[in-house]
């Protein structure tokens, strides 16, 4: 298990209700006992599969309704709870990186969305530029993982990501650019299989709509 920092993710989601753009959620039920949270989602799912008409006493149905129970609070929707925020080591801007940003790209993202419940498969490049403090990199790919592992629309996550960068680097200027696949546009209603979606959240200089840094930014997002 990664190192998690709690108190920052308070600090985080503190945030995030200020700027408005915390998941609509009922935080005191996130935050109930994880094995109850298990037992009641396991017996719900048990009856949508019953409903469905599955046979539940099939060796290789019985289990999967606490196989999604665990699956829904411990793994793909982990993010809901602040308390498995990542710990973000930052060190001091001593680099004389100030002029430049620092970009990391093509960060792996796995979300779900709050429509469909079905996955979101895409990809992430975030920038920002450093004031005080530098963020680690790997601490980037763990931002953008935390606000995936919960049920989302990708605009929302793409801002979360960008605001909570901005919190924690404590950066005027940072950019997140998300290239997702929709799985319940592939899967299921108007079934195309090849389009993406594009969402991208900027602050400070990368806001500029005609300015060079933006332009860079997107190019190596795009590249
Ligand atoms: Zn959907």
């Amino acid at each position: 298990m990664e190192k998690t920092d709690a108190a920052l993710g308070e600090q985080v989601r503190q945030h995030m209700i200020k700027v408005g753009l915390e998941t609509p959620m009922v935080y005191d039920r996130v935050k109930q006992n994880n094995d109850k949270k298990i037992k009641v989602i396991a017996e719900h799912f048990q009856a949508i599969m019953e409903e469905l008409g599955l046979d539940m006493t099939d060796d290789s149905l019985i289990d999967t309704p606490n196989r999604v129970a665990k699956m829904y609070t411990r793994e793909i929707f982990f993010g809901l709870d602040y308390d498995n925020f990542p710990k973000c080591t930052r060190i001091q801007n001593k680099m004389g990186v100030n002029n430049s940003f620092v970009l990391e790209r093509n960060i792996n993202v796995q979300s779900n969305c709050e429509h469909h419940f079905v996955v979101i498969d895409g990809k992430a490049t975030v920038a920002y530029i450093p004031k005080k403090t530098i963020l680690g990199l790997s601490k980037l790919n763990r931002i953008v993982q935390f606000y995936s592992k919960r049920p989302q629309v990708q605009e929302r996550l793409t801002e979360q990501i960008c605001e909570a960068i901005k919190f924690i680097t404590e950066s005027d200027d940072v950019a997140v650019y998300v290239d997702g696949a929709h799985y319940c546009v592939k899967s299921r209603g108007i079934q195309d299989v090849t389009s993406t979606t594009m969402t991208l959240a900027t602050r400070g200089l990368f806001s500029e709509v005609n300015s060079e840094l933006r332009r860079e930014f997107l190019n190596f997002a795009h590249g």
